[in-house]
């Protein structure tokens, strides 16, 4: 692939203040490939609609440049940056049909009648909309509405499209079936897409590499897998999924393990990003990794006794809350069995976890 394709989106040593005083995004560099689906996730006010604002033009970087197919952009105003959007507040004209919406864009960019004729037929096929034409927004649900946004964004076939939020406003079951829907949109026009959301389940399903943001600095970019696998600090394994979390001192290493000492418990872990003997650490297991009453041969290196405190049944699995070492409290995802459905709150385990599976990280 050539560096145009490699870096079809480009955010280079970019900062953002709005005061001229507080930087809100610090340092962000990015490289966006061509047909690439890529999501910026973080909580609220870590700084990510101001990048994605900053790529569609609404927004000027304080320092830093962004480019856009290898041409600087930061002096192009927003529509001349042929770059479709879908936001979450980026409402549809009421007055307006369908099919009237739709066609705006194209008539804005001077397309031909029967150009914009086709197009427009062609994007309510893509979103299964054929046969609302003549519907105005007021009479369509909040799915059918975003559908329309949808393909608003996309009928100039533009090859960059910017999504901020958009199916925020919309229920659960709705929100699912959109994120399937945008990602088979995504796979089948090839579609390069800049995708802002603090929803990491949704990150997760949909996207080929994501940012993690905190505090205007991106903590970790990957795809979902090394994200939910491997994250590099303990923001990144808080943020993504859910963790135990145990916090305590570093003593020592052993190979590529380290041991960390959690209230007198020596526990072996996989050293990734930590400092040096005497620093604080935080080891992160995720709850489907940790094995209830693990027996003899297992590859548990690291077994505590505990003690469950609350289960609950969830179909397909159980989840236990168990409490071990004094005050810490552990989260289990363990298998429907016969003998699991059966525990007993209060009942004493042994809990245990092999040292591959628990990540000693820096705390940031
Ligand atoms: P996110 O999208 O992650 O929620 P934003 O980029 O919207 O974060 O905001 C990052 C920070 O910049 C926040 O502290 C927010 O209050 C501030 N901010 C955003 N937009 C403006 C603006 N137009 N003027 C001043 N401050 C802003």
């Amino acid at each position: 692939m050539s560096d145009s394709q490699d870096k079809y989106v480009s955010f280079q040593n970019v900062q953002k203040s709005y005061d001229g005083d507080s930087l809100v995004v610090k340092g962000f560099n990015l490289d966006i490939k061509k047909g690439e689906f890529v999501t910026m996730l973080g909580p609220s006010g870590s700084g990510k609609t101001t990048c994605l604002m900053m790529l569609a033009g609404f927004e000027t970087p304080t320092s830093g440049e962004i480019y856009i197919d290898g041409q600087p952009v930061n002096r192009i105003a927003p529509h001349k940056r042929n770059i479709g959007m879908m936001f979450q507040n980026y409402a549809l004209f009421p007055h307006m049909t369908v099919v009237e919406n739709l066609a705006y864009p194209l008539q804005f960019r001077k397309m031909s009648k029967s150009d914009i004729e086709t197009k427009v037929k062609r994007a309510l096929d893509m979103v299964e909309l054929t046969g609302f034409e003549t519907r105005r927004p007021g009479f369509l649900s909040g799915g059918q509405q975003q559908r329309v946004a949808l393909a608003r964004a996309l009928v100039f076939e533009p090859s960059l499209v910017l999504m901020d939020e958009p199916l925020g406003a919309l229920d659960k079951h709705l929100r699912e079936q959109m994120q399937y829907e945008i990602k088979h949109i995504h796979a089948r026009t090839g579609v390069t897409v800049v995708y802002v959301t603090h929803d990491q389940t949704e990150a997760l399903t949909m996207s080929d590499r994501i940012a993690v943001f905190n505090h205007g600095i991106v903590q970790q970019l990957d795809t979902p897998q090394a994200l939910y696998e491997r994250p590099s600090n303990s923001f990144v394994a808080n943020f993504i999924g859910e963790t135990n979390a145990l916090t305590g001192e570093l003593v020592g290493f052993d190979g590529a393990n380290c041991i960390v000492d959690v209230d007198g418990h020596k526990l072996i872990s996989t050293a990734v990003t930590i400092a040096e003997k005497g620093a604080q650490a935080m080891i992160s297991v995720r709850p489907e990794r940790m094995v209830l009453n693990p027996e003899e041969n297992s590859t548990c290196n690291n077994i505590i006794q505990g003690k469950v405190e609350e289960r609950i049944y969830h179909g397909d699995h159980v989840r236990l809350r168990i409490s071990a070492m004094q005050k810490n409290e552990f989260i289990l995802k363990v298998p429907n069995s016969e003998t699991n459905a059966g525990l007993k709150e209060g009942e004493g385990v042994r809990l245990g976890w092999s040292s591959s599976d628990a990540r000693a990280l820096d705390l940031v």
